[in-house]
C-alpha cells in the first residue's frame, strides 16, 4: 500500500501497519539479538505526545557483542575481502529492498520525529540513491593506481584498504538518510560498522536492517544499537573501533573529536549551523518565495544546513519581510500524517523547549514577530502535541541569540544590510559555516557572493544535497566531509607499496 493508502485505511494511528513498536532486540552478528539488560527508552509521537513504542536501553555487554562482530567480520569475513564490484552487487540489492519497505519507512519515521509524510515519503528513495550512488563509485577503488616515481627508476602502487571497523551515530532529525550517508560509503570501502542511532527515533532504521539482511549483507557486517547517549560514546572509545562518524550537535561533537584526538583515531564530523540566505538588491521575488520553505524550513525548520538567518538589503528591507511573512503564514500547520502538511510539530519535547526558550529571547531582545511567536494550539488529538507557530521575527540584530545560535525550529530570523560589503561580512559573522544562499538576478553577482560565503556549501537561488558533491562544515560545523568521492575516501586507509 502506499502512504495515502495505509492512512485512508487505518482509523487510528494504532492501526498503522509498521513493523516495529515495542521491541527487545538489538541487530547484531546477522540477526535480531535479544538485549542483555531490561532498561528500555521509550518512543513518543511529538504530534500527539504519546508514547507508541519502546527499545531496549542498550548496555555495555550487547555493544561489546555488537563491535565483537564487527571486528570479526572484518578481520576474517567475507566483506572486506570482495571486490568493491561484488560489495556494490550487494549495495544495489539493498537499495532495491529498501525501495521495498518506502511506506513502513515513511509511517515509522513520521511517527518518531514529527517529520511530515511530505518529507518522509521521499526518505527510502533517497536512501536508495544513496546506497546506488556509492555502488557506482565500484570502479574507483578496483582500478589499479600505480605511479611511476617522478625522478628515477620504479614506481608505486596505491591500495585503497578499508579503514576498519566504523562506529556511526546519527542525530533524531532525518534518522535514516544521516545514517545511510556512513553506510552506504563504509560498506563499499570494505568496513564493517555498527550504528547507534538518536534515543527519539530509534525504530525506523529497524527496517533498514531488514532491507540489508534480506539483500545478502554477510552477518556481522552491519550492527545496530539502541540506547543512550553515554552508549554513543563508550561505542566511540572502544579499542576494537578504527573510524567513527558522527552527525548531530557541535557541543557532543567537540566531545567525540577530543576523545578520537586523543586515541588518534580518524573522526567525520557534521555539526550544527546557522545559514544565511543573502538577498542581493535584483533577487527576484517570485523565485525567492518558491524556493523558501525547502531552502529555508525544510522538516519545521529542522534542518542543518537550511539558511534560516535571512539578509536582507535596507532598499528591500520591507519587501523581503513582507514576502517572508505570507509565504511562512499560508503553509500548512497540522497532522504530519496528513499528506498536505508542511510544518509538523518539533520533534521531541526537549527541543521544543529549547525553541520556545529562543522565541522568549527574540522577544525579550526586541526582535519583532510579523507571523507566529508563539506555541501553537491544534485540536483533537494534536491538542498536546509539541507545535510551535511557524514564526518569523523581523528587525533582528547581530548580537540577538536568534540571530547568532542555531535554533532547529520553525524560525526565520531577518537582519538588515547596507552595501554588498556589509552583507557578506553578516553572512560569515557567525561560529559555523555549513550552508548558505544567494538569492540574485545576475548570475555572476550571484556567483561572486556565493564565492564570498566561508560554508562547506552554498545555493544559488535554492538548496540542496548533491550525493555526488562533497557536503560538510567550517568552522564549528564539523570536520571532513560526507557523499561524493571524498565522502568515500574518509572510510579508506591509503596504503602506497613500492616497487621496481
Ligand atoms: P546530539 O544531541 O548531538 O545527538 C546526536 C547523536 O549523538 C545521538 O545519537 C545521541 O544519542 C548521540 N550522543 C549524545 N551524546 C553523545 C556522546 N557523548 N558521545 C557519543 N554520542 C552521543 O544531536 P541531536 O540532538 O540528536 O540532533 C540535533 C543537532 O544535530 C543539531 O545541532 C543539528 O544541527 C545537528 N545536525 C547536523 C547535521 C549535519 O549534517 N551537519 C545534520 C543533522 C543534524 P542520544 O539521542 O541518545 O542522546
Ligand atoms: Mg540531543
Amino acid at each position: 500500500m502506499s502512504t495515502r493508502e495505509q492512512l485512508d485505511a487505518a482509523s487510528t494511528r494504532l492501526a498503522l501497519e509498521i513493523p516495529y513498536r515495542h521491541v527487545d532486540t538489538h541487530f547484531i552478528d546477522g540477526g535480531w539479538v535479544a538485549s542483555t539488560g531490561s532498561k528500555r527508552n521509550e518512543v513518543t509521537d511529538p504530534a500527539t505526545a504519546e508514547v507508541w513504542g519502546s527499545v531496549p536501553d542498550g548496555t555495555t555487554q550487547d555493544l561489546e557483542r555488537a563491535v565483537g562482530a564487527a571486528r570479526l567480520a572484518f578481520d576474517s569475513g567475507p566483506w572486506p575481502r570482495f571486490s568493491a564490484a561484488e560489495r556494490a552487487t550487494v549495495l544495489m540489492r539493498v537499495a532495491q529492498q529498501i525501495e521495498l519497505r518506502s511506506t513502513e519507512l515513511s509511517l515509522t519515521n513520521t511517527l518518531e520525529n514529527g517529520s511530515p509524510v511530505s518529507e518522509t515519503a521521499k526518505a527510502a528513495a533517497n536512501a536508495a540513491g544513496i546506497f546506488r550512488y556509492f555502488a557506482s563509485l565500484a570502479p574507483l577503488l578496483d582500478a589499479e593506481d600505480i605511479r611511476p616515481f617522478p625522478h628515477g627508476v620504479g614506481e608505486s602502487l596505491v591500495r585503497r584498504d578499508p579503514v576498519g571497523v566504523c562506529g556511526l551515530i546519527a542525530p533524531w532529525n532525518f534518522p535514516i538518510n544521516l545514517m545511510v550517508t556512513k553506510l552506504a560509503p563504509a560498506l563499499l570501502a570494505g568496513c564493517t560498522v555498527v550504528m547507534k542511532p538518536a534515543s527519539p527515533t530509534p525504530l525506523s532504521f529497524r527496517i533498514i536492517m531488514d532491507a540489508m539482511a534480506a539483500a545478502g549483507v554477510p552477518a556481522g557486517v552491519a550492527n545496530l544499537v539502541t540506547g543512550s547517549g553515554a552508549l554513543g560514546d563508550t561505542l566511540v572509545r572502544h579499542r576494537q573501533v578504527d573510524k567513527v562518524a558522527f552527525t548531530g550537535s557541535t557541543p557532543v561533537g567537540r566531545k567525540i573529536a577530543a576523545a578520537c584526538g586523543e586515541l588518534l583515531r580518524p573522526v567525520t564530523l557534521e555539526l550544527g549551523g546557522k545559514s544565511s540566505a543573502l538577498v542581493l538588491p535584483d533577487a527576484d521575488m517570485g523565485s525567492m518565495g518558491h524556493a523558501l520553505i525547502r531552502s529555508c524550513m525544510r522538516n519545521t525548520g529542522q534542518t542543518c544546513y537550511i539558511s534560516t538567518r535571512i539578509l536582507a538589503p535596507a532598499e528591500r528591507y520591507d519587501e523581503v519581510v513582507e514576502l517572508v511573512t505570507s509565504t511562512i503564514a499560508a503553509a500548512p500547520q497540522g497532522d504530519p500524517l496528513d499528506p498536505d502538511t508542511v510544518f509538523g510539530p518539533s520533534a521531541n519535547a526537549n527541543q521544543y523547549r529549547t525553541v520556545l526558550d529562543y522565541i522568549d529571547s527574540a522577544h525579550a531582545q526586541g526582535a519583532r514577530a510579523t507571523t507566529g511567536g508563539h506555541r501553537a494550539q491544534l485540536g483533537g488529538d494534536l491538542a498536546a502535541g509539541y507545535f510551535i507557530a511557524p514564526t518569523v521575527f523581523a528587525d533582528v540584530e547581530p548580537h540577538m541569540r536568534v540571530s547568532r545560535e542555531e535554533i532547529f525550529g520553525p524560525v526565520i530570523t531577518i537582519l538588515r544590510y547596507k552595501g554588498l560589503e556589509e552583507g557578506l561580512k553578516l553572512a560569515n559573522n557567525t561560529e559555523f559555516g555549513l550552508g548558505g544562499l544567494v538569492f540574485g538576478s545576475d548570475p555572476q553577482a550571484a556567483q561572486a557572493a556565493a564565492e564570498a560565503m566561508d560554508t562547506g556549501s552554498v545555493g544559488i537561488n535554492f538548496s540542496a544535497s548533491n550525493h555526488a558533491a562533497p557536503f560538510g562544515g567550517r568552522h564549528d560545523s564539523g570536520l571532513g566531509s560526507e557523499y561524493g568521492p571524498e565522502g568515500l575516501a574518509a572510510y579508506l586507509s591509503f596504503k602506497t607499496i613500492h616497487r621496481h
